[in-house]
């Protein structure tokens, strides 16, 4: 195995169990590795500390195992993929009724760097994000098989638009196992078209289900504007809870078919709600105020640390017009995806937002990313998702 020698000093972060080795900080290489290789790290003093996959790029190593001896074969992708079901299923997420929809694998969150694997119903879709979990594919397909037993009948491979280009890897999305085109999965008893195939991520936002369970708590009686809707997955949870109307909205027509399509599947011609493909700002600033409950979860405004400016103006622009427009004793639940953008960053765009708007406003709940997409302590970096519901007064 090729082996990495870190600069004097470099081996503190992988000390403290974070995963990732950056370029900078490797002083040579013995051996030439291939992109997605397995190597081992050792500190200038000559020390083992941990292995990953190589990669080039910013990101040089993505760690899987500090433990010398613990080879990555197909028993250590069996093991990492039990030790993940296991802790769905021990709290309730997976081997549950009414719910079989779930990340099963999230990243760093389950000591696995690169690889995304969500479950829908009796599919499996699978993302690498690095070219040593897309090398490694065939073997963790192998691997989610036979953790999964029947419970999975097919797996979908879907990394066309997620590897570095610069990898040179250029994989083609399709079934490595199976190829059923039932494509109908279920959220805490809801049902949903999952558009693998084409759809955005692995076809729909599971990250979204408790914060959507918490809105459907607040829509009894309600006018509902789910702004960036996508799926329509917080305006089927608003139908649930009994809303007076809702109205969805996505810029992508593609959305809005989705939309209609999963409204339909739950409250067949239920004339509650209407869709609309429009522009964000555009609706937000043409719409009256009839709005009393107002979802915004945009898509990454900042996808690199350099668009952070920028990102944060956008988020309290956008915060601002449903400020302005949100009736008296409204709720709205907006938030950020963006990793590059903080808490704190948030609070503040949304914070000033709110005093642009002149609105008295009180936070009801921090919101976050569920436990399926669970942060690893030593990699505070994995917690993206963010959210707030506030009372406007
Ligand atoms: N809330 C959704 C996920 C939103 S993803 C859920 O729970 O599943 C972000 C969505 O914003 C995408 O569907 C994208 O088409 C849409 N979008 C991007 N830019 C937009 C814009 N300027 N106006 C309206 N929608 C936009």
């Amino acid at each position: 195995m090729y082996k990495v020698y870190l600069k004097s000093g470099k081996e503190e972060s992988l000390k403290r169990f974070h995963p990732w080795v950056f370029s900078g900080a490797i002083a040579h290489f013995d051996g030439e590795p291939e992109e997605g290789e397995v190597v081992e790290i050792y500190t200038s003093k000559k020390e083992f500390i941990a292995k990953g996959h190589f990669q080039i790029g910013s990101i040089a190593v993505r760690v899987l195992s500090f433990h010398q001896d613990e080879n990555i074969d197909s028993d250590f992708w069996k093991r990492k993929l039990s030790i993940a079901y296991e802790m769905r299923r021990s709290i309730g997420i997976a081997e549950n009724p009414t719910n079989n929809t779930y990340r099963l694998v999230h990243g760093e969150g389950d000591n696995l760097p690169g690889l995304i694997i969500d479950i829908y119903a009796r599919t499996a879709v699978m993302q690498a994000h690095s070219a040593g979990m897309h090398l490694d594919r065939m073997e963790i397909a192998g691997a989610l098989s036979e953790v999964m037993g029947d419970k999975i009948e097919n797996i979908y491979y879907k990394s066309e638009t997620t590897l570095p280009f610069k990898a040179d890897l250029y994989p083609e999305n399709g079934f490595l196992k199976g190829g059923s085109t039932d494509n109908v999965a279920m959220e805490y008893g809801l049902n949903f078209h999952i558009d693998w195939l084409k759809g955005q991520k692995t076809g729909f936002f599971i990250d979204q289900r408790e914060n959507r369970s918490l809105l459907e708590r607040y829509a009894n009686g309600r006018s509902v504007l789910n702004m960036f809707c996508y799926t329509g997955g917080f305006s089927v949870y608003a139908m649930r809870g009994n809303a007076k109307l809702v109205h969805s909205v996505d810029s992508s027509a593609k959305a809005i078919d989705l939309t209609n399509k999963n409204i339909e599947l739950n409250f067949p011609s239920d004339s509650r709600h209407a869709a609309f493909a429009e522009d964000a700002f555009k609706y937000l600033d043409r719409m009256g105020d009839q709005y009393d409950l107002i979802v915004l979860d945009p898509p990454a405004f900042a996808k690199h640390r350099d668009a952070l400016r920028n990102a944060l103006q956008g988020y309290r622009k956008l915060n601002v017009k449903a400020f302005e427009k949100i009736k008296p004793g409204g709720i709205l639940f907006t938030f950020s995806c963006s990793q590059a953008v903080s808490k704190e960053n948030f609070r503040t765009a949304v914070f000033t937002a709110a005093a642009m708007s002149g609105r008295s406003v009180r936070i009801l709940h921090q919101l976050t990313q569920p436990a399926d997409h669970p942060v690893n302590i030593y990699h505070p970096e994995g917690e993206y998702l963010k959210g707030l519901v506030l009372y406007v007064e």
